[in-house]
C-alpha cells in the first residue's frame, strides 16, 4: 500500500512502524498535526485483518484527534497508535513495555492513552519505561476517562435537543444507545437520571444485562438498535456505522454518540443533512475523554475538568448555528472550525519566527 497516496493519508507529519522480536509487538504510531502540541491519543490493540487496515485506522484516528483537541481548546496535537493483535490472546506485560519503548523512541512527539483493547494497567506497564503516557492518574476513576466522555456526550445531547426541539432537558425523550460498555453505560445513567427513556443494545450479553438490571434500559436487538424509532441515536460501540446503507433507514432526528469515526465516508455527513438528521460530529462531542486525560497530566481538580468538558455545549451550538446559516454539514463546519484554531496558532508562530523587526533574523537573501 502506498501511504502517501492513500485516501486516509492527510499530510500526516509522522507515521512510524515498530517491531519487537522478543514479544512479537507489531505497532504503528501516527502523528497527524502537532501545531498545537504533541500528538496525544489512545493506543488501540485490535486483531486487524492485515497491515493496511491497521495503517488506515491509525491514520484516520490520529487525524480525528487533531480536530478533537483543537475544538476542545487543548494545547495538544493529533496522535494515535495501534498494536496489531488480539488483546485477549496476544497481550502481555512485556508486550506493553515493548510498546512503551516504541513510544519513548519518538521522544515525546506522541503521548499514549487508553483505547479499545488497552486499559489503565497496560498504560501503567508502558509508563514503567516512558514518561510519554497519560490517563493513569490515581483519581477516583483510576485514570479511566470514560466518565468525562459520557458527561461530554450528555452535555452535547442536551445542546442538540435545545437547538432542534427547543427543550432544555431530555425528560420523556427516547434515546437509543448502541453499545453499553464504559461510555454507553454511563451515558445511559445520566440520561435516565434526566428522565429520558433509554433503549440499548450490546453484543455482550453481560453488558446488556447490567444496563437492563441497574438502569432499567429497554433491551433492543443488536441488528435493530440503529433503526429504532427514537429522538436521539447514540452510537457508542463502533466506527463507520453511518453509511450509504444505514442512513436511509435511520428513524432518529438527532445522532449524537461517543464512537470515533461514525461516518463511513465524508459523503455520509451530507447524506444525514439531506435527510434532515442533526448529526453531532463525534470528534466534537466525545472530547470529554481527551480533556480528562489532559487534566490528569496537569493534576487539575475535578471541578476544573467538568467545567472544561461542559464547554462542549457552546462548541456544538456554535457549529450548529454555522451549519444552519451556511447549509454545510455539521461535520464540515466542525472541521473548518478546528482548522481555524490551528491556523490561528500557526500564524502566530510564523509571525514570531519571521518578524522583519527581529534583529536576530538573517536577511531573506542569506537564507536561500
Ligand atoms: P467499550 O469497549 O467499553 O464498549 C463498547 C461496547 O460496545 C461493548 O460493550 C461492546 O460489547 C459493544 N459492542 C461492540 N460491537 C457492538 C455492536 N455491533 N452492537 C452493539 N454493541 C456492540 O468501549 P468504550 O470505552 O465504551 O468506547 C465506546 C466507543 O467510544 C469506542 O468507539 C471508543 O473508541 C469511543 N470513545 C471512547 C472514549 C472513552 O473515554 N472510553 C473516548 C472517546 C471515544
Amino acid at each position: 500500500m502506498s501511504v502517501f497516496l492513500d485516501s486516509a493519508y492527510d499530510n500526516h507529519e509522522l507515521v512510524t512502524f515498530g517491531h519487537d522480536r522478543a514479544t512479537g509487538l507489531r505497532a504503528i504510531i501516527a502523528v497527524h498535526n502537532s501545531t498545537l502540541g504533541p500528538g496525544v491519543g489512545g493506543c488501540r490493540m485490535y486483531p486487524y485483518p492485515d497491515d493496511d487496515a491497521a495503517l488506515r485506522d491509525v491514520l484516520r484516528l490520529s487525524r480525528g484527534m487533531t480536530y478533537k483537541s483543537a475544538l476542545a481548546d487543548l494545547p495538544l496535537g493529533g496522535g494515535k497508535s495501534v498494536i496489531i493483535g488480539n488483546p485477549r490472546e496476544d497481550k502481555s506485560p512485556a508486550l506493553m513495555r515493548a510498546m512503551g519503548e516504541f513510544v519513548h523512541s519518538q521522544g515525546g512527539r506522541y503521548v499514549a492513552a487508553e483505547d479499545s483493547g488497552t486499559g489503565v494497567d497496560d498504560l501503567r506497564e508502558m509508563a514503567s519505561v516512558t514518561p510519554y503516557v497519560s490517563g493513569i492518574a490515581d483519581n477516583e476513576h483510576g485514570g479511566d476517562p470514560s466518565p468525562s466522555t459520557a458527561y461530554g456526550l450528555f452535555v452535547g445531547i442536551r445542546a442538540a435537543v435545545v437547538h432542534r426541539l427547543g427543550v432544555d432537558n431530555t425528560a420523556g425523550l427516547r434515546v437509543a444507545i448502541q453499545g453499553l460498555g464504559h461510555v454507553g453505560f454511563l451515558l445511559a445513567r445520566l440520561l435516565r437520571d434526566d428522565g429520558a427513556i433509554v433503549y440499548g443494545a450490546d453484543v455482550n450479553a453481560i453488558n446488556l444485562q447490567r444496563a437492563v438490571e441497574l438502569l432499567g434500559v429497554i433491551p433492543v436487538d443488536v441488528d435493530d438498535i440503529l433503526f429504532c424509532e427514537a429522538d436521539i441515536l447514540a452510537p457508542c460501540a463502533l466506527g463507520a456505522v453511518l453509511d450509504e446503507q444505514t442512513i436511509p433507514r435511520l428513524r432518529s432526528g438527532i445522532v449524537a454518540g461517543g464512537a470515533n469515526n461514525q461516518l463511513a465516508t465524508p459523503l455520509d455527513a451530507g447524506r444525514l443533512r439531506d435527510r434532515g438528521i442533526l448529526y453531532c460530529p463525534d470528534f466534537l462531542i466525545n472530547a470529554g475523554g481527551i480533556i480528562d486525560v489532559h487534566h490528569q497530566r496537569l493534576g487539575s481538580a475535578d471541578a476544573a475538568v467538568r467545567a472544561h468538558v461542559a464547554g462542549i455545549e457552546q462548541n456544538l451550538l456554535e457549529v450548529l448555528r454555522r451549519s444552519d446559516s451556511s447549509g454545510e454539514s455539521t461535520d464540515a463546519v466542525a472541521e473548518a472550525l478546528a482548522m481555524e484554531k490551528i491556523d490561528r496558532q500557526r500564524n502566530v508562530e510564523d509571525s514570531e519566527r519571521v518578524s522583519p523587526a527581529d534583529p536576530e533574523m538573517p536577511p531573506a537573501a542569506a537564507m536561500r
